[in-house]
């Protein structure tokens, strides 16, 4: 069993990116938003400005109050994609109930959503063209890439079906020529299906949903989900087991999770370079 350690390689594309960084006249700029006081939210962000200020990106929060009207937060993403001097825009989800999550995704200009959720992104995706593309699988895309799997013919499963992680994953491993099954939680009998797999994806966010004798021996396991449990973070797979059986394995944490960070930060360098028309 070998690990995939997302946190090495997260280190490896922050340095290349401060590198790049350094070379550029003007620096990008990533503007967060946040809405509210979410706990969770407040860690993922305080994780976006270390990652700025490490490459070398000139970073703004702005933090609304939860009350914030659905309009005014639109005409304020509408002022920055208009804004020269801003080069990506991240909404920090979720937003408050009243306000909708998908109007806002798509509020957000093509060429500055850094989190690659508009439709416009997706579906550039789904077209197989460039784009920016969902930080997450876009990440475990680029672990499996710097680890050397090739993809191609590979029977890949994704167990969980998000607009975030499961579907785009699914369509950047058919794009990459695997043979792709999807699973949610109307599939019936899970193992049947997990049990085929060479690449195991599994993004549900429920600990240790993947046990050992779901995994066929020699397969690679990709663990997406992170739930908070007393004692520390936990990911879908029962790690401890199934490592016995993996050939490459995914820890939680040290996993996915940096890689969703580093690829944000690709992402604000790639709509740095979209918006000079390179
Ligand atoms: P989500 O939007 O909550 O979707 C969960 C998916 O799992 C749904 O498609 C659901 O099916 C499916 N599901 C639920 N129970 C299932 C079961 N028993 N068997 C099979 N499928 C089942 O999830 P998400 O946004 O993809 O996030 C999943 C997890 O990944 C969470 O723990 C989240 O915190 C974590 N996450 C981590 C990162 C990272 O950087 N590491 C990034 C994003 C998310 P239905 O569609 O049928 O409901």
């Amino acid at each position: 069993m070998k690990i995939l350690d997302g946190k090495k390689i997260k280190q490896e594309i922050l340095d290349e990116l401060k590198e790049e960084v350094s070379k550029l006249k003007n620096k990008p700029h990533l503007v967060v938003i946040q809405v509210g006081n979410n706990e969770a939210s407040n860690v993922y962000i305080k994780q976006k400005a270390k990652m700025c200020e490490y490459i070398g990106y000139d970073y703004t929060h702005l933090k609304f109050p939860e009350d914030i009207t659905e309009e005014c937060l639109l005409s304020k993403i509408d002022e920055l994609n208009k804004d020269k001097s801003v080069t990506g825009i991240l909404v920090q989800m979720p937003v408050p109930d009243h306000i909708d999550t998908s109007k806002v995704q798509n509020a957000v200009s093509e060429y500055k959503d850094v989190d690659g959720l508009s439709d416009i992104n997706a579906g550039k995706l789904f077209h197989n063209k460039d784009a920016l593309f969902s930080c997450t699988p876009y990440g475990v895309m680029e672990l499996l890439r710097r680890y050397n799997i090739k993809l191609e013919g590979m029977n890949a499963v994704v167990v969980g079906r998000s607009n975030l992680v499961g579907k785009p994953m699914g369509t950047m491993l058919t794009n990459a020529g695997a043979t792709v099954t999807i699973c949610h939680s109307k599939t019936k009998d899970l193992k049947k299906h997990t049990l085929k797999a060479d690449l195991l994806v599994v993004t549900v966010g429920k600990p240790k949903l993947v046990t050992k004798d779901m995994v066929r021996k020699g397969a690679i396991v990709i663990d997406v989900g992170i739930s908070r449990l007393a004692e520390g973070l936990c990911g879908d797979v029962d790690f401890e087991n199934v490592k016995e059986k993996a050939k490459y394995i995914t820890p939680v944490p040290g996993g996915v999770g940096p890689m969703t960070v580093a690829m944000l930060a690709k992402n604000v360098l790639k709509a740095y370079y979209l918006q000079k028309g390179e």
